[in-house]
Parts: C-alpha cells; structure tokens; sequence
C-alpha cells in the first residue's frame, strides 16, 4: 500500500466512493460480480450495490432506462453517497459511420438531443419532422441562485485521459473520444441519424447520460460517460448483449486504474 497516497490514508468509511452507472440489467451484472462485500440498497425503484474494489469503495447503480430515471438515480446517488467520480457507461447506437459494433466511445460531452421546437404551422399544414430544430439552450441549472443554461456538458478531462490511457487494453474494437447524444428516442432513419451527427457531430446516441452529468454538474461532481456500440444502423448492425459486458469490463480497468492512481 502507498502510504503517500491519500485515498488509502484515509478511514474506509470516510472515503466517498466511485460511483458506476448502468441503466439495465446487463449493463451492470457484469460491475456487481466484480465487487467484493456487497451491500444492497434500494431507493424508490432504484438499486445501488455497495461494494469495493482492491479495498476501495465503489458504488454501482442501476439507474434504469431513460432521462427521468437516469436523473433520479444520479440525485440520489448524491445525497446518499457523495461520489468522489461518476462514470456512466453502457450501450449506445452508432451515429458516426466510423464506428461499428463493439468500438467504445469516451463522451467528451453530451446534450439533449430529444428537445425541439416547432414553428407556428397552421392548422391542416402537416407535420414536418425535418424542420423541427433542436432547442439551443435544452438544460437549465441554478448555480449561485442564478439560472444558467447548458446546451451540452464536458465531461471530467481527467477522467476522459484516464479512460484512454485504458484504451491499448481493449480488444473488441476501438477507443474514441466523441460525443453523445441523449434523448428518450431509438433512431433508426439513415437520412435522421446522418442529419443527427452533421448538425450535432454525434459519435452515438443513448438515453441517459445528458441527464445524468446534469445532476453531475449541479453538484460538481467529476463525471464521465464510456458507451459501447452495441448497435448500428450505419452497417446493419444490431444489438447485441455481449457488447456491454465488454464495455464493464473496460470500465472496470479504469475504475482500477483510479483507485491504483488517483488525484
Ligand atoms: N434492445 C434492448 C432495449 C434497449 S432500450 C432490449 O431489447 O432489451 C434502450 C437502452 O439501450 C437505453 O438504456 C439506451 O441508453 C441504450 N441504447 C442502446 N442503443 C441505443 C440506440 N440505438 N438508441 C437509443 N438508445 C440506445
């Protein structure tokens, strides 16, 4: 043990633990059989399994699919634990015709990609969806008593480096910085994913992690989020299970990595 290292210094019940995000079963299975001393806690309709790694204490939660839940469980996640980090991570559809099925993308930022505005069309003039833009400012947070509105959120850069410098020991396709794009939607139209990621530059889509590095940065809390291509309509590719496995497994050497060196 590094005596200098002030994260095994400290009392084990006074270190705030790493939190790790999924939103389904099969994005966190994989986490939990890698903790030792498990504990279990459910909040609402929300589970966290307190657990530790290498004797350092990590929190996975499940989060459960989609914006609403993803925020309630990162709320909670707050006010019971205090994280010292959160890593989000999980499955994710391809936007970007680079990536294929398997390829990991680093959320250097995410935004609400599901928020839009219409223009005032009469009555009897029809629905055109390739017209409604997305709102500028979709995110509202009060910092300092003030408003502030955020249309996308950074992720931690330290967290960002410490995940790629993971990124030589995953086998199963390519590590990549991108960003990501949430919102309550599968998209499956060629022509709207390829307008998706030229208007926005979208590495992948997903339906969590916008809404979860919001309540993150409410709390100024380093937060990042690592998605697996599970699928992609770009090569005809669908989901497939395997891929989040592999996606905790590569979460698993970065949490690792953390606890082994941390800030
Ligand atoms: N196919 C799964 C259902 C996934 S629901 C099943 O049958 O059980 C969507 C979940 O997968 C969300 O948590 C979302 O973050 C993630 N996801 C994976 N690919 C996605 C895509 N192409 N679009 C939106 N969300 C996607």
């Amino acid at each position: 043990m590094n005596m200098q290292n002030p994260l095994h210094m400290s009392a084990t019940h006074t270190r705030p633990p790493i939190l790790v995000q999924g939103a389904m079963d099969v994005e966190v299975e994989t986490l939990i059989a890698a903790l030792g001393k498990v504990t279990v806690n459910t909040f609402g309709s929300w589970t966290f399994w307190e657990g530790e790694l290498s004797g350092y204490p990590v929190v996975v939660s499940r989060t459960e699919i989609g914006v609403a839940n993803a925020a309630a469980a990162t709320a909670l996640a707050m006010t019971h634990y205090q994280p010292k980090l959160i890593i989000n991570q999980g499955t994710a559809g391809g936007h970007d015709p680079q990536l294929y099925r398997g390829d990991i993308v680093i959320g250097e930022s995410s935004f609400n990609m599901g928020s839009y505005l219409t223009e005032l069309t009469p009555k009897g003039e029809g629905i055109h969806p390739s017209r409604w833009q997305n709102f500028d400012m979709t995110m509202y947070l009060r910092e300092n008593g003030e408003v502030v509105k955020h249309n996308h959120f950074k992720a931690d850069p330290a967290l960002v480096a410490a995940a790629l410098s993971q990124a030589p020991h995953y086998t199963k396709g390519n590590v990549v910085k991108g960003i990501i794009g949430t919102g309550d939607e599968w998209n499956r139209e060629l022509d709207r994913i390829n307008w998706l990621h030229h208007t926005f530059g979208t590495a992948v889509e997903e339906m969590e992690t916008s809404a979860a590095a919001l309540v993150a940065e409410a709390y100024k809390c380093p937060f990042v989020s690592i998605r697996v291509l599970s699928n992609t309509d770009q090569h005809g590719q669908d989901f497939d299970p395997q891929t989040a496995v592999n996606c905790q497994q590569f979460v698993l050497r970065i949490v690792q990595q953390l606890i082994n060196s941390p800030k």
